[in-house]
């Protein structure tokens, strides 16, 4: 395909990549058009490949390939017009990354991102690295999975080694009774790459930590947040974590992502995802080599947001200050309903509180449970932030 424009093409520099270089991003889904829209914010130009030419970062991407993210050739021809290339998810065939990265820095890295994709491998290195893991198998076969449950004791989650997110391709495993069941949805991602056996943690919370590393191999983290899902999907998230996360804990999860994000060699964000134990251990549940939405306070609520941090660290920047300014809370404004046109009713009244901020992300359609947008509120606590977060969400809805 011939661009519709010349875009700044530059060779692969030695250091840093300026504004007007073109960044390309694989993914158009939010993540990647609240990158995009930092980058232009920075003078950079964007191009983004994405299966759906009605993408979230289609209005705002300066060239918008069509495919998927298995097209190797849709990757080789991002980066032919990009200085950098980024991705916004971790489920990008492998064989694409490496096409990509065969001809420009493909940023956090092509590591990063097979190891993040399959859950599998993603555990080895966790281990490797000295990071806190919950009890696993790996598991190929029906029985396989049969010896490995009782070993590891009920309950469990069964989870396909590649391909998952917001809790999908996972299974809960109450007990032999769910075995049956279990095995017959995920079969066919076992033949495929895998599956994941794990213990069920008895969690006091979930925490995340963005944590975003330069060129120079230098770690800057953000601050703690404190995450609450609903069946996978993430609904909320506060900042600094609240009780029980004490500012000795919130130390150790930034040190850890420090030290995972150095293990990984990542140049870019890199989000790791923790339980808490009763007993204060952190244990990894998964990473992303990315921007992630547990990490969307940091547009108000922190001197740099995860995505200008992202820009910075891939285009061999400097990293702004990831200093929070105070309490913050992120609620997901999930769809609801059958599929159809998407419009959002009560906006005006749920933006009368002025330390409202609404994010949509410009999603053609809503259905049940899909992620349309974010609300963030800055507060004295996160907790008076999230009441009142809370206020403005319960006046909107899909109509
Ligand atoms: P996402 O895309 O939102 O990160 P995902 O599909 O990658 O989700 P996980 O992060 O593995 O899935 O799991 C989603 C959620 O399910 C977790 O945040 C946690 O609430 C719960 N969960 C997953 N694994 C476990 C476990 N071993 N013990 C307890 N809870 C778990
Ligand atoms: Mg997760």
């Amino acid at each position: 395909m011939t661009p519709s424009y010349t875009l700044a093409v530059s060779p692969p520099p030695a250091d840093a990549i300026l504004p007007p270089a073109t960044i390309g991003i694989i993914g158009g889904g939010q993540l990647g058009r609240m990158l995009a829209m930092a980058a232009r914010a920075m003078g950079y130009r964007i191009a983004i490949v994405d299966p759906d030419p009605d993408c979230p970062s289609a209005s705002v991407a300066d060239e918008l390939i069509v495919g998927g993210y298995d097209d190797e050739g849709a990757a080789l021809r991002l980066a032919e017009m990009s200085a950098v290339v980024t991705y916004e998810l971790e489920h990008v065939a492998a064989a694409v990354g490496r096409a990509a990265a065969a001809i420009r820095p493909l940023r956090p890295s092509l590591r990063a991102l097979e190891v993040t994709q399959d859950r599998l491998a993603e555990r080895r290195f966790l281990e490797g690295a000295g990071a806190g893991v919950a009890p696993w198998r790996e598991v190929r076969t029906r029985a396989e999975l049969e010896a490995a449950a009782p070993a590891l004791g009920w309950p469990l989650r069964l989870k396909a080694a590649i391909g998952g997110y917001d809790g999908r391709s996972q299974v809960r495993i109450a007990g032999p009774g769910d075995l049956e069941p279990a095995w017959r949805e995920l079969e066919r991602s076992a033949a495929a790459a895998g599956l994941l056996l794990e213990q069920e943690l008895d969690f006091a919370c979930e925490l995340s930590v963005v944590v975003a590393r330069g060129l120079d191999g230098r770690a800057v983290p953000f601050a703690v947040g404190r995450n609450r899902h609903d069946a996978g999907i993430l609904f909320e998230t506060l900042v600094p974590a609240p009780a029980p996360v004490t500012a000795a804990i919130a130390a150790r999860a930034q040190e850890l992502a420090d030290h995972l994000a150095d293990s990984l060699d990542v140049v870019g964000t890199l989000t790791v995802e923790l339980f808490l134990l009763a007993d204060g251990e952190l244990v990894v549940n998964e990473l992303a080599p990315r921007v992630h939405n547990s990490g969307h306070w940091t547009i108000e609520g922190a001197a740099t947001s995860q995505f200008e941090q992202h820009v910075r660290a891939i285009c061999g920047l400097p990293l702004g200050d990831p200093a929070a300014h105070g309490a913050a809370a992120m609620i997901n404004l999930l769809g609801s309903g059958e599929r159809r046109p998407a419009q959002l009713a009560g906006v005006a009244a749920a933006l009368d509180d002025p330390g409202v901020h609404l994010h949509l992300y410009d999603k053609r359609h809503v259905f049940e449970r899909r992620k349309m947008g974010h609300l963030t509120v800055l507060g004295v606590t996160p907790e008076d932030a999230l009441e009142r977060a809370v206020r403005a969400r319960d006046l909107l809805r899909w109509s």
